[in-house]
């Protein structure tokens, strides 16, 4: 299973997939990818291959903003479905994620007793969280970090609000996740031989950190919102 994303100025499709073809040696059943452009998010998934999911993906549609999963089941058996992205009820907050939310059933209790959950996963319920605590009144960046305190398990995971086309929220603890540095645009990966194609800088991350990543800078912070300074480094590797 596997994360991919990008933000900058190029349509980001064929990156995505190009990226999620990297990602395949880690094992998948199903895959997506969630496109923002000025209409919206558009999010195309399918069970099966990156070729399958290749063969709905609309050329006419283009976003310079998006990610890109590949999905290993835990938690609903693999389908369209329950294949990520998933999104929020009012489709505002769009995410992906590797991992198990070990305490999801605990959070649909205490959070969501109102929501009508649309998969599965334990994944729907981060979405659906930060979906609820911005409902209360707080601002995204707050919201998604309230949602990752709660969270038991693994997790790492990638966000796009609709109404701000010029940030992918990032997360992890657990599960890995690399911050790729571009020049006009960064990424977003599960493993760098992903984003080779574009980059060989790349910022770690450790457990417990979220990332605003824009196209022109990249900001790391823990969950009490400290900022942490960190130099990228070079990936000594091949394309
Ligand atoms: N637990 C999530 C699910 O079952 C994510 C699985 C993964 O890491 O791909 O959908």
């Amino acid at each position: 299973c596997g994360i991919v994303g990008y933000i900058g100025n190029q349509d980001c499709k064929e990156i995505l997939l190009k990226g999620l073809e990297k990602l395949e040696y880690r094992g998948y059943d199903s895959a997506g990818i969630a496109l923002l452009n000025h209409d919206g998010v558009h999010v195309f998934k399918e069970k099966g291959r990156i070729a399958d999911l290749r063969s709905i993906v609309d050329e006419e549609i283009h976003g310079e903003i998006g990610i890109g999963h590949t999905r290993w089941a835990t938690h609903g058996k693999p389908s369209k479905m329950n294949a990520h992205p998933h999104q929020s009820t009012s489709g505002r907050f769009t995410i992906v994620h590797n991992g198990v939310i070990e305490n999801y059933e605990h959070l649909k209790q205490q959070f969501l007793q109102n929501v009508s959950l649309k998969s599965d996963t334990d994944t729907e319920v981060i979405v659906q969280m930060i979906e609820h605590f911005v409902a209360e009144g707080m601002d995204v960046q707050t919201a998604f970090r309230e949602t990752l305190k709660r969270l038991k398990g693994s997790y790492a995971l990638a966000l796009l609000d609709k109404e701000n086309d010029k940030v992918i929220y990032v997360a992890k603890n657990k599960s890995p996740l690399l911050v790729g540095i571009g020049s006009g645009f960064n990424v977003i990966a599960s493993d760098a031989m992903a984003m080779l194609q574009v980059t060989k800088q790349f910022l770690e991350l450790m457990d417990q950190e979220t990332v605003v990543v824009t196209k022109e800078w990249v900001e790391i912070f823990n969950l009490d919102g400290e900022k942490i300074e960190r130099a990228p480094f070079t990936a000594q590797l091949d394309a």
